[in-house]
């Protein structure tokens, strides 16, 4: 699939699958692509029965015409391609995990609600594919998990509880959002905890005092909000709340093309954002 129309690319940009391309993220991800020098879109996959089947990726997102067809079968997109950037529903996430462990390449993966076993099978895929994974690929939010971790240390469990609050739009399907749960590992990380063992997830009814040094989290659901994070650590007499808003999808857009151009020629492995910031020291 050869882009064409206004797009000026060079022979160096990275060729780009986005799956998922007719979703929020797929469409905000074509026209980061289109924006962005170094990286080039070489194909655009959506679901079998999806509308979008068929129609020209750039028109798709309201870029105009790119000359890239959005089609359905990943193979021959993934042959041709060196990266894959990957917003969809874990499920899909899994299968295009191992297309890309087959192909050999860069696989970005921003798809959140992934259970244990999802995970499992991502991990199995890296020993082939070169995978960049997280639940927020902003620069902002990965900043703050590195302030989240420090501040989780310093504040021990006896003074300090972790509460962290999440709003997102009301389309959203899994909760707490993953950007919650990064920010959770990231505080029992700094508190040395297993944070599957330590977090309070749901509160209703009479649920009984706070049991000390878990990490509790609430989310809201609501309109069209990109994305607000608090990490509130409340002691007695005074409270410390660390955020994040999100106005914008480009952020997360910016920071996926980002981390398939940190990837392309790396290892097979599984990477996070924080590798990609160089925050992972
Ligand atoms: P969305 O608008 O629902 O987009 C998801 C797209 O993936 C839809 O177009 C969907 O098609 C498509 N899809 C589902 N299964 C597919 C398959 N097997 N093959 C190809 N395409 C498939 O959702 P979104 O708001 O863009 O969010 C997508 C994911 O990214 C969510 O998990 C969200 O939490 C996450 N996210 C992560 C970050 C981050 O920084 N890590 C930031 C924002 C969002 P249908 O609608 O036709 O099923």
């Amino acid at each position: 699939m050869e882009a064409s129309g206004d797009e000026v690319s060079s022979p160096g940009d990275m060729n780009l699958v986005v799956v998922g391309a007719g979703g929020r993220m797929g469409q905000t991800l074509i026209r980061t692509i289109h924006a962005i020098d170094g990286a080039r879109l070489a194909g655009a996959i959506e679901r079998p029965g999806s509308p979008h089947i068929g129609h020209d990726a750039g028109e798709v997102a309201g870029v105009g015409l790119l000359g890239v067809t959005i089609s359905d079968d990943p193979l021959p997109a993934f042959a041709a391609a060196e990266g894959v950037l990957d917003f969809t529903s874990p499920a899909a996430t899994v299968e295009f995990a191992m297309l890309s462990a087959q192909a050999r390449i860069v696989h970005v993966i921003g798809t959140t609600g992934c259970s244990a076993a999802d995970e499992e099978k991502i991990h199995a895929a890296a020993r082939h594919a070169i995978i960049v994974k997280s639940g927020n690929m902003s620069l902002g939010v990965n900043l703050l998990a590195v302030l989240v971790e420090k501040a989780a240390k310093a504040l021990g469990p006896d003074d300090f509880d972790i509460e962290i609050l999440e709003m997102h739009h009301k389309h959203k399907v899994d909760a707490p959002s993953g950007t919650a749960l990064l920010l959770g590992e990231a505080a029992a990380e700094g508190r040395g905890i297993d944070l599957a063992a330590q977090s309070v997830r749901v509160r209703d009814g009479h649920t009984g005092g706070r049991e000390n040094g878990t990490i509790g989290f609430a989310s809201l659901r609501g309109g069209s909000v990109v994305g607000d994070h608090s990490v509130i650590l409340a002691g007695t007499g005074e409270r410390i709340t660390l955020s994040h808003h999100a106005d914008d999808r480009t952020i997360f857009a910016r920071g996926a093309v980002k981390a398939a151009l940190w990837a392309r020629g790396r290892k097979p492995g599984l990477y996070s954002m924080l590798d990609v910031l160089n925050l992972n020291d």
